[in-house]
């Protein structure tokens, strides 16, 4: 199965233009197989997601994408909730209370790998294919992911039309929910892919 797992959309990322039945559409006709949404510093709500979910017929799952004193971090399986995690320490400590997986976002985007003991400890892996960033920065990027218990991951970052389906992660296993996700996550039989 083919998922995007980094999209940001209206309204909770105010930085996007898409809302999540565009961000479907769009994704579907690309080829994947589903989606998951992950907006900055906050989480879908079950019920909701599920209503869209049930509109469109399409795999849609809920991570969040925190903003932290290291960088940007995906995070899956994180319980919704207000928690200030400002720093990668917090995040950490929410990630091991949540049993949720933290993998470090676009990690050369600044032109310089992000990488030490702390990020190291703190992550399980890295976003090794991210649809946003150039491909030399992708080249630098999946590297980084062999020195990490877990493969790397990939997704678009979509925030407008033109990303959705750019990269994606391809998984062995059949997903169904964020259970299934976090399952297949952690089993570690997937790959990111790059797609156009
Ligand atoms: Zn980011
Ligand atoms: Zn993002």
């Amino acid at each position: 199965m083919l998922i995007d797992l980094h999209c940001h959309t209206l309204p909770l990322s105010q930085c996007s233009s898409l809302v999540p039945e565009e961000l479907v559409d769009l994704a579907r006709e690309r080829g994947l197989d589903g989606v998951v949404l992950t907006e900055h510093d906050s989480k879908w709500d079950e019920a909701t997601l599920a209503e869209v979910r049930k509109r469109t017929k399409f795999l849609l799952l809920a991570g969040v994408e925190l903003t932290t004193d290291r960088g940007h971090v995906l995070a899956y399986g994180l319980r919704p909730g207000q928690r200030s995690l400002a720093t990668l320490a917090e995040a950490r400590e929410a990630a091991s209370a949540d049993g949720a997986l933290l993998y470090l976002a676009h990690p050369a985007r600044d032109g310089l790998l992000r990488m030490d003991h702390e990020i190291v400890t703190s992550v399980v892996s890295v976003e090794a294919v991210n649809g946003s960033d150039t491909r030399l920065q992708n080249v630098a990027t999946r590297g980084l992911a062999h020195g990490f218990p877990l493969p790397g991951i990939g997704g678009s970052d979509a925030h407008t039309l033109r990303e959705v389906g750019r990269a994606a992660t391809r998984f062995e296993a059949r997903i169904e929910n964020e259970g299934d996700l976090l399952a297949a996550l952690r089993s570690g039989k997937y790959e990111a892919v790059m797609l156009d």
